[in-house]
């Protein structure tokens, strides 16, 4: 089976989400990988580590818009003959798996959670991650954008040579204006350990033992949509339904009841530990581990006991 997988860069680095989809496209099958922009050649050369026996780069368009990603990709697949296209799920890959499904005829699976069972199915999460769904294409070649954080990323060895890859791909129909980077140390999407607050701190004023907490165990900080929308916290760290989907190893979410629409962007976490004065709050039910108590008791505790430990190790 031929393999292509496109990863995304970030500021010229290859994010965690992008070793994911090389190393779930390398346990498909034999793994070439197509990105694009300027990317540090250390950047590209550890990819070898995760299955990539071929990388096909193109410096020569900066900032390429959907329509020329979508050419890029095309281009490549029919270079290496892939039979299979990997996406991340992310705003590019929402935006380009489409394009390129239509332009190969490609059966189209969005949101894969799994790799494909030994009869081509692929678990998928639907309505939200409320549910599951099987998918099996039909046509030749297929299409699979992969949820981030949904499959275990494997080191597997591979001979990764660097190839400039230049086809022609047109102008853009869009241009990026202006980039905003978001602030703090660890990106929300890329993040193992995420500490997540709601209306139930009362005000920005109190973010205070949210940040400490994150920091001292290295986490990224999140919030309801509520709180975003009232200007307690930055758009980018809503999570849930309309804001953005994460799977970390842990979700520490204080003072949120756990809503539907909250759960939908949360509910794939390894870990979901709640903190909730209301023992009746339903993120109970979606939780590990349970708090039923005062957030502005129990984050400053957990933080103090954390940092004994880390100062005992
Ligand atoms: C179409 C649509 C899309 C939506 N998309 C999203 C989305 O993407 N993400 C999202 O988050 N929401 C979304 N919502 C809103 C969602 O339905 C909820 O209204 C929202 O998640 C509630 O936010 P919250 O839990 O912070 O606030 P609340 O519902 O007000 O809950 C606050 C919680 O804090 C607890 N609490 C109070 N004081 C304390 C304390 N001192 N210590 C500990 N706990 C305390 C309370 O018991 C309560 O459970 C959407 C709604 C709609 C209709």
């Amino acid at each position: 089976m031929s393999v292509l997988v496109y990863i995304d860069t970030l500021g010229g680095t290859v994010t965690k989400n992008s070793l994911g989809a090389v190393s779930y496209g390398a346990q498909i099958g034999s793994t070439t990988v197509v990105t694009n922009g300027r990317v540090d050649a250390s950047e590209l050369e550890q990819l070898k580590n995760y299955g990539a026996e071929k990388v096909l780069v193109n410096r020569s368009v900066e900032g390429a818009d959907a329509s020329q990603l979508t050419k890029l990709i095309v281009a490549a697949a029919e270079q290496v003959g892939a039979d299979t296209i990997i996406f991340t799920n992310d705003l590019t890959g929402k935006a380009v798996a489409p394009r390129v499904s239509a332009n190969l005829k490609a059966g189209l699976v969005s949101g894969a959670i799994a790799l494909p069972e030994a009869d081509g199915s692929i678990k998928t999460n639907v309505f939200s991650g409320k549910a599951f769904g099987i998918m099996k294409v039909h046509s030749p070649k297929r299409v699979i954008s992969l949820t981030p954080n949904a499959t275990e990323i494997k080191e597997i060895s591979a001979a990764g040579s660097v190839e400039e890859f230049s086809p022609e791909v047109g102008t853009p129909g869009v241009t990026v204006k202006e980039v905003k980077k978001q602030e703090g140390d660890v990106l929300l999407t890329e993040a193992e350990l995420v500490v997540s607050a709601g209306r139930g701190l009362k005000g920005p004023e109190n973010w205070g033992i949210v940040e400490d907490l994150a920091k001292t165990l290295g986490a990224a900080t999140a919030c309801s949509r509520p709180v975003s929308d009232i200007g307690w916290r930055p758009h980018h760290e809503h999570v849930g339904q309309t804001g953005i989907a994460i799977r970390p190893n842990l979700y520490i979410a204080a003072g949120i009841s756990g809503a539907i629409q909250h759960l939908a962007g949360v509910n794939g976490s390894k870990v979901i530990v709640v903190i909730n004065t209301d023992p009746e709050a339903p993120f109970f039910k979606a939780a590990d581990y349970g708090v039923v108590g005062d957030a502005f008791d129990v984050l400053p505790k957990l933080n103090e006991e954390i940092k004994k430990l880390q100062a005992q190790s």
